[in-house]
């Protein structure tokens, strides 16, 4: 019995949506630029400035998608800081490509 190849349908691409659950507050005076937080958020959403403080050290740059996890506050060994979460989470539509 031969077998015929048979084409699935693509699947239609689902609405990529960006979920933010909660927000910090960033004490960039404080921040020397260690970098720690950077690989210590869960989804990534930290990154480093272009710019430096009054010191002269890059600090954290916070993007939508915060989990409210707290992992930053734990790692960052300068009270960097601060933690919020929201009681009801944000949605929006990611159009990133
Ligand atoms: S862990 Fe703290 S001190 Fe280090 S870069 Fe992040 S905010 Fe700055
Ligand atoms: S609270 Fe968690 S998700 Fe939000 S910036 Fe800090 S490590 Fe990332």
């Amino acid at each position: 019995m031969s077998q015929a190849a048979v084409a699935m349908p693509a699947a239609a691409a689902a609405p990529r949506r960006k979920v933010t659950r909660g927000t910090v507050v960033i004490a960039a005076d404080r921040c020397k630029g260690c970098e720690l937080c950077i690989p210590a958020c869960p989804p990534g959403v930290l990154s480093m400035s272009k710019t430096g403080n009054h010191l002269g050290y890059l600090y954290p740059e916070l993007a939508p998608g915060c989990t409210g996890c707290t992992a930053c506050q734990q790692v960052c060994p300068d009270f960097v800081f601060e933690v919020w979460r929201y009681q009801e989470p944000i949605v929006e539509e990611d159009t990133a490509p």
